[in-house]
């Protein structure tokens, strides 16, 4: 059962039916022992003082039971050799090792110790999921791994087949696409099923020409197992994948739009962080446990998620309605606030009046929260006013920046007749000097006179 459990977690990504499996097994563990643990107290109680004999018995009785002189192996043959009793005993060891690296036995263990054991098989349960996520299918001869919804391709994008299932080949396994005899891929079979992609994906994969057992890995390392080492480098890879183009490109605009807007900078900062969803609505507030109730104070009925708190509180409507441009607000629903942004953006409305307008409602909103008076009638007006004196004084900056600077006289020729005199007497005060330089040039800047003399500082400079 507990096999089944943990195939369909692996399937569909929930491991709830898993925990509450193992929780019942712990508890019946813990039960037998205690069982166990009692018994051998009454038994002992009732006969160990009494005649040494049973004692013994018991001893030599236990010792026949705890040795092990054939095993079963996992071929189905009984062995009596120690050597391959030891061999078997190594290799299920190292699947139980192996298996604990899945978190399924050890966790049981840890869990049913001490509060910390607890914490630890909470961590656990964490880490369980990064495994449904990154653990693989490695191929072998069993019916276990299901062609359409087990991860067993060697691609970290598309571990799943991703083609459409075809019909009368919706339970198919892994298995069926072997040919038996030659235990190789059946060339026909895939290429009917899968797209090409996927057909070489199939094809790169080994096959072994005994039958092996079908085996989870976790192939982020090079021996197969897990480490928190490779569990981490997974998520930040997967992470990175999950930042798709267009998500990232939604960013840029969302970044581009809001600090584009022709407001006060702390109302772009607000509209920021609210997108963000970075501002101490009570939904937030209650996440970081600061609050017990996340429900909206000001109409009572839903949670106050920073959507709700600025557009979609009932408390809000005279101000939204009120405004043509943002007739959305009753047309339409929003995910977030991001979303509201760029379609109010995309739809050419007044995005600047809208961020003025929310900063203004959580201003509101915390003037209320501090039992100050501070009507919403007066919200649109106030946000309309101010977003008019900031554009008015931003405009007058910008019509000043845009004033031409005054443009360097050009040299022109000089009226007939006419000379022109530079002059120069730079001091160098370290050698005490004083240099003059004096150039005389007609109207057509050709030199008639030059004159350059280096010259005792005189003492007035000195002082
Ligand atoms: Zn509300």
């Amino acid at each position: 059962m507990m096999k089944e459990a943990e195939k369909e977690a692996m399937r569909i990504g929930v491991n709830f039916r898993v925990r509450e499996l193992k929780k019942e097994i712990d508890e019946l563990v813990d039960k037998e022992y205690r069982m166990w643990f009692q018994r051998s107290k009454a038994l002992w109680a009732a006969n160990g003082d009494k005649n040494s004999k049973f004692f013994h018995c018991r001893a030599t009785q236990r010792k026949r039971k705890n040795s092990i002189l054939k095993i079963h192996k996992a071929d189905g043959e009984w062995s009596l050799d120690m050597e391959q009793v030891t061999e078997a005993l190594i290799t299920y060891f190292k699947e139980l090792v192996f298996k604990s690296k899945f978190f399924l036995d050890c966790s049981i263990l840890e869990a049913s110790n001490s509060y910390s054991g607890s914490y630890a098989w909470h961590s656990i349960l964490k880490g369980w999921d990064i495994l449904l996520k990154g653990a693989r299918w490695r191929v072998g001869s069993e019916e276990s791994i299901s062609v359409w919804l087990d991860a067993w391709l060697p691609s970290l994008e598309h571990p799943r087949i991703q083609s459409y299932i075809v019909e009368g080949f919706k339970d198919i396994k892994v298995k069926d696409l072997i040919d038996p005899e030659t235990r190789n891929w059946d060339d026909n079979l895939i290429q009917g099923l899968f797209n090409n992609q996927e057909v070489n994906l199939i094809k790169s994969i080994p096959l072994c020409p005994t039958p092996i057992a079908d085996t989870l890995t976790w192939p982020f390392n090079a021996l197969g197992s897990y480490t928190v080492k490779s569990g981490c480098k997974f998520l930040a890879k997967d992470e990175l994948h999950n930042q798709s183009p267009t998500h990232s490109n939604q960013n840029n605009d969302l970044w581009k739009l809001i600090w584009g807007l022709e407001v006060l900078n702390k109302i772009k900062n607000f509209v920021w962080r609210s997108s963000k969803d970075a501002i101490p609505v009570r939904k937030n507030l209650k996440k970081r446990k600061i609050l017990n109730d996340d429900k909206c104070k000001q109409c009572g009925q839903d949670e106050e998620s920073v959507l709700h708190a600025i557009w979609e509180c009932s408390k809000l409507s005279p101000i939204w309605d009120a405004i043509p441009e943002f007739a959305c607000h009753q047309s339409r629903s929003f995910a977030d606030i991001k979303d509201l942004l760029l379609y109010v953006s995309n739809a050419g409305s007044k995005v600047d009046l809208l961020a003025v307008i929310m900063w203004n409602i959580w201003y509101h909103r915390n003037q209320l929260r501090l039992n100050k008076d501070n009507p919403i009638s007066q919200v649109i007006q106030t946000s309309q006013q101010c977003l008019l004196e900031y554009q008015k004084e931003n405009r007058v900056q910008r019509t000043q920046m845009d004033t031409p600077a005054p443009t360097r006289v050009a040299w022109h020729p000089l009226p007939d007749g006419c000379v022109k005199i530079n002059f120069n007497g730079p001091t160098f005060k370290d050698i005490n000097k004083a240099g003059l330089g004096i150039i005389i040039r007609d109207g057509f800047g050709q030199v008639l006179t030059s004159l350059s003399k280096q010259i005792q500082l005189p003492y007035s400079l000195d002082g």
